[in-house]
């Protein structure tokens, strides 16, 4: 682990990393002890000051040479995350590329305002709305997408000249903690703290009053647990939970770039992506024609060896995650729904295969297509009109990301103002782009990551007035002035 710019051991009990394409051990982490956990936040709170009024520009220049050191270590980060997460390779390559992207974006925003200036309310005055950070922040990640969404808070918490601990999931440490060297290299001492460990270890940084703010990225039961541990010190949270996001398909597409796309966006990361697909809106007229091409596509995909170039789809993360979702399968089938393909474990000998879902007969009364699945599935349901898929599109808690194949003009108007989600798209599923939001609505979470909105939730609001002047004010005491300007003039001291 990194405490205060040193490597050192986590002295609390060992947690085994398990390679999911395999079920076999692939290393040994000790987690932090509680005292570790108190001494690395000792430790960002130590440095919080100097990083604060460090220049922004060289703290810029700190975050583009992290984004530096991610390129230059690429492959070697990615090749650690697929034998401990088992997305395939070629995907955490790409996921270094976008962490390394959202650092050198911040590095420049993070230069480029710190408030505004409001007009004062007389000649001779400023008035200043600063913006600077919270302190300390506690950054607490999943194992899905370990150092982009890692990226996603440490970019602008620390251009906005925040201190952080950061804790990995206990399923995927390795890569962050072979990032820590990089951040050991480049950032002072106490700037970036990492500590590793289970619930236990979460749980105390949310808890250690030196925190001020708790980004979390995780399940919403976890997510709820945070808040309500945040709430007894009211700190801040910063919460990027779950979701089911509805992906509707018009009349007016073409069949197969839908098809394609949809397959992309339910079974990308063996659907283990917070915005993965897993609800499908079909409108009735290409109901068939779509349902017939996206279970032949689904059924192209090799799924096999992470760390081979033409794998489409590896392991899920651990047994444990694809239980649930042959539960959630056995009870849909259970109520009348259809395996099309896949939903079974192949001919594997070991690893946590699931061979990507086909479903049909589905609506929401079933757990499947409710509440999130994170894994490979894909259920599709019928539709008489855009009305109907978005009302059922709407009907759910969760309000993440939706897509729409469509380019109606009339149909895009129409889900662009009517969806509730924190991000719509139109004929190109899940592409994030870091100079604009990402975040959900309703129970998705709280705030915003990436664009200026995600710089802003690191940073509180300070007003500076200036007067500068230093005279005496008509209004201050005594108030007698007050009834003799009023026998004199007719009128109150202005
Ligand atoms: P999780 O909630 O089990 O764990 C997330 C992190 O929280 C881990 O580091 C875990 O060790 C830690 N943790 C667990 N209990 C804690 C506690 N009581 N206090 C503090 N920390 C605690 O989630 P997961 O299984 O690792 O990740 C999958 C979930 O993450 C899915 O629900 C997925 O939708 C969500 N997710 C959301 C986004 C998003 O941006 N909205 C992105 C990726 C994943």
């Amino acid at each position: 682990m990194l405490i205060n710019g040193a490597v050192v051991e986590g002295t609390g009990p060992a947690v085994e990393v398990v390679n999911p394409a395999t079920e076999r051990p692939y290393a040994e982490v000790g987690s932090a002890s509680l005292a570790q956990v108190t001494d690395a936040v000792k430790a960002a709170a130590g440095a919080a000051r100097s990083w604060k009024r460090t220049p922004a520009p060289e703290r810029g220049e700190a975050l583009n040479a992290l984004a530096t050191w991610i390129t230059e270590h690429t492959e070697s980060l990615a090749t650690t995350l697929t034998q401990e997460g088992g997305k395939p390779l070629v995907e955490n390559r790409d996921e270094m590329g976008w962490s390394a992207s959202c650092f050198s974006f911040y590095a420049a925003l993070g230069r480029s305002e710190r408030g505004r200036v409001v007009p004062s309310g007389e000649a001779g005055q400023l008035s200043l709305v600063l913006k600077e950070p919270h302190g300390v922040v506690a950054a607490i990640v999943p194992w899905n997408y370990p150092i982009l969404l890692m990226a996603w808070k440490l970019a602008p918490a620390l251009a906005a000249g925040n201190t952080i601990v950061l804790k990995p999931s206990p399923y995927t440490p390795l890569s962050t903690l072979e990032l820590a060297e990089g951040f050991a290299e480049i950032f002072p001492p106490g700037v970036i703290n990492v500590v590793t460990g289970e619930a236990e270890v979460g749980a105390a940084l949310v808890e250690a009053p030196d925190v001020s703010l708790i980004a979390f990225t995780g399940s919403v039961d976890t997510g709820k647990k945070v808040m309500r541990t945040a709430s007894d010190q009211l700190k801040k949270v910063h919460l990027e939970l779950g979701g089911k996001d509805a992906f509707i398909v018009c009349d007016d597409v073409d069949i197969e770039v839908a098809a394609k796309g949809a397959v992309w966006a339910a079974y990308l990361n063996a659907g283990q992506v917070c915005t993965s697909a897993e609800r499908f809106y079909v409108l009735g007229d290409v109901y068939d024609d779509f349902v017939d091409a996206f279970t032949a596509e689904a059924q192209r995909l090799v799924v096999g060896d992470p760390m081979e170039p033409g794998t489409d789809i590896g392991p899920m993360v651990r047994g444990a995650q694809r239980d649930k979702v042959e539960a959630q399968l056995a009870a849909a089938t259970g109520s009348g729904a259809s395996i099309l393909a896949g939903g079974d474990r192949g001919a594997f000998e070991r690893g946590f295969w699931l061979k990507p879902a086909v479903v049909v007969g589905v609506d929401e009364s079933m757990e499947l297509f409710r509440e999130e699945t994170f894994g490979p599935v894909a259920p599709i349901a019928k539709v008489e009109s855009l009305q109907e898929a978005i009302g059922r599109t709407n009907s759910s808690v969760y309000g993440l990301g939706a897509n729409i194949y469509t380019q109606r003009l009339d149909y895009m108007l129409e889900a662009m103002e009517e969806i509730q989600a924190g991000t719509v798209w139109f004929n190109d599923p899940l592409t994030d782009n870091e100079a604009a939001p990402f975040g959900g609505m309703k129970s998705s979470g709280i705030g915003r990551e990436l664009g200026t909105e995600g710089l802003d939730d690191f940073r509180q609001t300070k007003h500076v007035h200036i007067d500068t002047k230093a005279d005496i004010k008509s209004w201050w005491y005594p108030y007698s002035q007050y009834a003799a300007h009023q026998s004199e003039h007719g009128t109150p001291p202005g």
